[in-house]
């Protein structure tokens, strides 16, 4: 099985490294040499962090990760690919640009699983000639840790490309979880609401994170509270998801909380930039 990796940030990293893993042959694209850069250093560093968690790293070894990934910047090996798995940021300019390149270069075989916190699965594949091969793959971060997929069928979706969707998946360690196509589908049009009313009890005053992040923790029980999670996941990202549920369906719940949008105008994107409702 040939799979490429489109993007090579937060999702496209630990993608590719799980593919690997797994044995399986991947290329990663980016359009930022230095993207490609961190990408080999953090997947190289992240392998020990994830041999600890999932034994099915345990096999793999750095020198293993160099002759299975390949990183580029171009489309050279893209004519006879399995999969591609695009992973580009959650903006419709970018992800309908990277459509239409792929949909040059890709041969008709190939089928698309579409990383997208929000954006439907149906309009990305009204780009391409054989939209029954598209796909949404909704992986959930961080991607070697978490077990199931969040698979989304789109109005064209075929069966056949479900199937073949479900081997990848498998071949990765992971289980599919199938769903329809509605903007945000069932994760993010529930977490969203969750990590954007959580800012506005920051923003109100109501309690400071550790609080709201411990009400879920030690009261519902959950592994992790919404402001951590919004962390993990980048404000930047969080309150671009949040404009699309907004435009997707017109509806005032989807508002993204001032204090967010603030943070993210201040440079505090969470994890990846040292600071967010916590500091790292
Ligand atoms: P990111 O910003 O960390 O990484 C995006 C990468 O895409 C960057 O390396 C960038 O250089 C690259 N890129 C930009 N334009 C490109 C192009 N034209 N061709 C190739 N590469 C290009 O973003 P991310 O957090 O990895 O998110 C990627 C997608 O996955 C988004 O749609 C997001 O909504 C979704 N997603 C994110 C998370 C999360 O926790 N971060 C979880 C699930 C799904």
């Amino acid at each position: 099985m040939r799979v490429a990796v489109v993007g090579a940030g937060t999702m496209g990293r630990d993608i590719a490294l799980n593919l690997a893993a797994f044995g399986i042959q991947t290329i990663l694209k980016d359009t930022n040499p230095a993207a490609l850069d961190e990408a080999r250093t953090t997947i190289r560093q992240n392998l020990r962090l994830y041999k600890m968690t999932n034994p099915a790293y345990k096999a793999v070894s750095k020198d293993d990760l160099d002759s299975l990934i390949q990183y580029t910047v171009n489309y050279d090996d893209f004519s006879n690919l399995d999969w591609v798995i695009e992973n580009v940021p959650e903006e419709w300019a970018l992800k309908e640009q990277v459509y239409k390149e792929l949909a040059e270069v890709c041969s008709k075989e190939t089928a698309f699983g579409v990383n997208t916190s929000c954006i439907s699965i149906t309009k990305v594949a009204a780009l391409m000639p054989q939209p029954g091969n598209v796909i949404g793959m909704h992986f959930m971060n961080p991607v070697p840790m978490k077990p199931a997929v969040e698979t989304v069928k789109g109005f064209h979706t075929s069966d056949d490309t479900i199937s073949r969707a479900k081997a990848l998946l498998k071949a990765m360690g992971k289980k599919m979880i199938l769903v329809n196509d509605f903007p945000g589908f069932v994760a993010n049009r529930l977490s969203h609401l969750f990590m954007n009313e959580a800012a506005f009890l920051v923003q109100d005053q109501v309690a400071d994170p550790v609080s709201i992040d411990a009400v879920f923790k030690e009261g519902y029980g959950h592994a992790m509270g919404p402001l951590e999670t919004a962390d993990l996941i980048g404000l930047d990202t969080v309150v671009s998801s949040l404009k699309v549920l907004y435009d997707s369906y017109q509806d005032p719940k989807f508002r993204c909380c001032p204090l967010l949008q603030k943070m993210v105008d201040a440079g505090l994107l969470g994890k990846k930039s040292g600071r967010g409702f916590y500091q790292y």
